[in-house]
């Protein structure tokens, strides 16, 4: 997935500002310095609020800001030179597979939805969101890892906005849970805040 490549990616490079200046060259290949500036948000306080700035430029760049074909171009680049060649490799040891997931499920952990492309909801059209959550649920019920009327979903990226939340009702999904930290409110099932366990480590 995008997301995970980038993290890898990023994880490369201890200056940030190398990386980002790399992307805008690969950018910069096929596309205008104009567009490249019209992509990056003058205000980037709400998003991922533990980068710091450059960071979270390279991260909105190529999670939304870059049309889809840019930026998946930029980021197989990217991985292909500093991770690995050989995608199909990584992604087995790197990701669970259907029994390890049964496995962590039987031992009575909750399985549940995350989107089949792990894309930001909110940037999606009604009917794109129904094919991303949709997918995720038929994924999981193929496999028995949850039930058709209930399940719990979490959004990707905690990306979501009303019409996620209609979805989700009507699939029915039991609970949703959001990136807001805090307890949870059993008045509001699909916006459930929650703790970071980073935080959790001094209790
Ligand atoms: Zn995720």
């Amino acid at each position: 997935m995008n997301v995970n490549k980038i993290q890898f990616i990023l994880s490369r490079f201890k200056n940030k500002k190398k990386l980002f200046n790399e992307i805008k060259n690969i950018y910069l290949e096929k596309n205008n310095l104009i567009s490249f500036n019209k992509s990056i948000p003058k205000k980037m306080d709400t998003f991922n609020k533990y980068d710091d700035l450059i960071t979270k430029r390279i991260k909105y760049l190529l999670s939304v800001g870059f049309p889809n074909d840019i930026k998946n171009k930029i980021i197989n680049a990217l991985f292909k030179k500093y991770i690995t060649n050989d995608e199909k490799d990584f992604a087995e040891k790197l990701y669970l597979n259907i029994n390890e997931l049964k496995e962590i499920k039987k031992l009575g952990n909750e399985i549940g939805g995350h989107g089949s492309k792990h894309l930001k909801l909110e940037y999606l059209s009604y009917q794109k969101q129904i094919e991303e959550i949709l997918n995720a649920k038929k994924f999981l019920i193929k496999h028995k890892l949850i039930n058709n009327d209930y399940w719990s979903f979490c959004y990707p990226h905690g990306s979501y906005n009303s019409k996620s939340i209609k979805i989700l009702k009507k699939l029915n999904a039991s609970c949703a849970l959001t990136i807001k930290e805090g307890k949870i409110n059993r008045k509001s099932p699909y916006e459930f805040s929650r703790l970071d366990t980073n935080k959790l480590r001094i209790y």
